[in-house]
């Protein structure tokens, strides 16, 4: 048996939606369409027709740009909608929890309460650079645990997840939970996908999104990789349609070569202003701490962050803080160089303040 086996009983039994055939050159009067499409210029496919249930040339162009099986893989609206979609899939109401870590990304927690599933937070403290203690986080599992997940990089800390922890984790945790890894950063850090261990361990499901280092989140596109058992199980409660016209054919041109070799070149330069900002910020007595960050965002402490955002948010930048373990603490997304300069002019005129 496989992971599969994890999720909610009545969901593995589902069937897929049936959708009216589409073929090409056909008189289509199956499926309650317009004739004519007002259209027909902007787009290679004409809008008055319904996009494919599944948009495969996307899949397999995804599962190729990702490196693996088209069946391993089903595309998302978002690596979002693929949250929402194994919290549904895997967590029975009242019964089952999904275990993080803490501090981490916000929408895990928000789609376990709206399934009305258990979410259980392993704190991962800043003195230790937000590391993962693994006995602490299996510590947290139960027999009701579903779904782990893991963000590497990180949102908000940067930090990533090292191979072999991980490594670890999927053996001793085997198949008793779905272990999902969200890889939205890791085009901006030197780690290689998990992908390539979906062969090996079938317990491992990750998600990525081409909202981040490609530059596209407002096509809303992602994608879920993991065993053809779970991406089936996926598959049948996901929207149909859910991936429209527009957003398939803005994808498939987002993947073609020269707008890789162009997002690569972006991916570059991010990196480079992460580590300019790092190096340059830390200089600021008002800075306290600045974390190390694999992706195109960094933490940092600082002794009054209601002064920093207002000074920013004076300037017209805006940066995001938080509160509970992380409070005082502000993540900033790196943004083009004069962008970047803004900003380090603001922490000029909030460290001339304190003197
Ligand atoms: N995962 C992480 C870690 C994120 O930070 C975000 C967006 N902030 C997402 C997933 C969702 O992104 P999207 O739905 O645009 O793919």
């Amino acid at each position: 048996m496989t992971i599969a086996r994890l999720a909610r009983a009545e969901i593995r039994a589902l069937q897929p939606y049936q959708a009216a055939q589409q073929v090409d050159d056909t008189v289509r009067l199956n499926a309650n369409e317009a004739p004519w499409s007002s259209t027909a210029e902007s787009f290679r496919r004409p809008l008055n027709r319904y996009p494919e249930i599944r948009p495969r040339a996307l899949g397999e162009l995804l599962a190729r740009y990702f490196d693996c099986d088209a069946r391993q893989l089903l595309v998302t609206r978002g690596s979002s909608e693929a949250i929402d979609l194994l919290v549904r899939a895997f967590c029975r109401e009242g019964r089952d929890n999904i275990v993080t870590t803490a501090p981490t990304f916000s929408m895990y927690g928000h789609y376990a309460a709206v399934q009305g599933a258990e979410h259980r937070a392993v704190l991962t403290p800043e003195e230790n650079g937000f590391a993962l203690d693994i006995d602490a986080l299996l510590d947290a599992c139960d027999e009701r645990t579903r779904l782990i997940f893991l963000c590497s990089p990180n949102n908000p800390t940067g930090a990533v997840l090292p191979r072999p922890a991980l490594v670890e984790l999927l053996e001793r945790r085997g198949d008793r939970s779905a272990i999902v890894v969200d890889e939205a950063y890791i085009e901006f850090s030197d780690e290689r996908s998990s992908v390539e261990l979906l062969s090996r361990y079938r317990n491992l499901v990750v998600l990525r999104t081409l909202s981040k280092a490609l530059a596209y989140a407002g096509a809303r596109c992602g994608a879920v990789m993991g065993p053809v058992e779970v991406v089936r199980i996926l598959n049948a409660i996901q929207a149909p349609y859910a991936m429209s016209t527009p957003v398939v054919e803005c994808v498939e041109d987002a993947l073609d070569n020269a707008c890789l070799d162009e997002a690569h070149k972006s991916i570059g330069a991010i990196r480079e202003e992460r580590e300019r900002l790092i190096a340059e910020l830390i200089e600021f007595d008002v800075v306290e701490a600045v974390w190390p960050s694999a992706a195109n965002f960094f933490l940092i402490r600082v002794a009054d962050s209601d002064a920093v955002m207002r000074r920013c948010r004076d300037a017209n930048i805006l940066l995001r803080d938080f509160g509970g373990s992380l409070t005082g603490c502000i993540r900033i997304t790196v943004g083009s160089q004069a962008e970047n300069d803004r900003l380090l002019r603001c922490f000029q005129k909030l460290s001339g303040d304190a003197e």
